[in-house]
């Protein structure tokens, strides 16, 4: 490994090409040799980023902070917060099941399905493969979303929550802001997936070029659009947000058996308020 950042930098985020490039995993499964993931983004936070801090006021007290998972990882060889540093990634979803689920206005398209489900498997082998190639350079590395104790809870002020959010520690590293409907608007748009790892290295932070977390959405930033709100089948979007109850019942007792009827997998999915939406390619406006 080299020790310089920027070296540091590059060589992760030729790990992330390389792994899309070349891996099984990513596929589709559906026989045709179509990739889930095509292209991506990285960003990069200090392990002392304040925000992380943050996180356990504006999430809530159980969100770990980079120290605090590397070191419960690590307990006999822990690291200040100044030693560590959050990689971030995000998989855009590309432009065929974009187009897809675009065109869906009460369940989900096979391809946005299908990524649910075989793109979301890619992504956790991206995480092992991010760590064991940290760990075979001699770098601690740790994948928060992979550990045993990761798990999803409820937090007092905004329901539905884990130990580690995907989309927090995107934000942090300067890679996008939240929309209206809690996803996370990137510079490749909100129809994505996300990952994260916390290392023992220094690489220079990815400067976030946004002073709130809702900038990029068109609603909070100029009080228009609300087009999420719109594409929603089942009223779990309006102008107070995003009802997590009503979108994962959803999830749960109509697209899970859809998925299985008609696609012949277990899965489910929707992300139909990702999609024929300003913000679903690109930060709009
Ligand atoms: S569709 Fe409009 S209101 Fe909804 S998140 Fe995107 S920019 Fe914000
Ligand atoms: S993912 Fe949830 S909030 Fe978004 S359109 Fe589907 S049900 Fe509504």
């Amino acid at each position: 490994m080299k020790k310089n950042s920027s070296d540091a930098a590059q060589w992760t985020k030729n790990l992330i090409e390389t792994f899309i490039e070349t891996s099984t995993e990513n596929t589709l499964a559906d026989g045709s040799g179509e990739k889930a993931w095509t292209d991506f983004l990285a960003g990069f936070a200090s392990g002392a980023d304040p925000i992380f801090e943050d996180y356990k006021v504006h999430v809530g007290e159980f969100h770990w902070t980079p120290e605090e998972i590397f070191n419960k990882t690590f307990p006999q060889q822990t690291a200040r917060a100044e030693e560590l540093t959050v990689i971030s990634y995000i998989l855009p979803q590309s432009p065929a099941t974009r187009k897809d689920n675009r065109q869906m206005t009460n369940r989900p398209a096979q391809r946005w399905a299908r990524v649910r489900i075989y793109g979301e498997n890619f992504n956790t082998e991206l995480h092992r493969h991010l760590v064991s190639s940290f760990m075979d350079a001699g770098i601690q590395a740790v994948a928060p979303t992979l550990t045993q104790d990761w798990k999803r809870t409820v937090s007092p002020k905004f329901g539905y929550a884990s130990y580690w959010s995907q989309r927090h520690a995107a934000y942090a590293a300067g890679l996008g802001t939240f929309g209206l409907c809690d996803g996370l608007i990137t510079t490749a748009g909100k129809a994505m997936r996300a990952g994260s790892v916390v290392v023992r290295m220094q690489i220079e932070p990815t400067p976030r070029p946004y002073e709130h977390h809702r900038e990029y959405c068109l609603f909070y930033a100029k009080g228009e659009c609300g087009e999420c709100i719109n594409r929603c089948p089942v009223g779990a979007l309006s102008e107070q947000g995003h009802d997590k109850v009503k979108c994962k019942k959803f999830l749960r007792e109509v697209t899970a058996p859809y998925v299985k009827e008609n696609f012949g997998f277990d899965g489910y999915g929707c992300g139909l308020c990702q999609t024929g939406v300003p913000c679903e390619a690109g930060i709009p406006g």
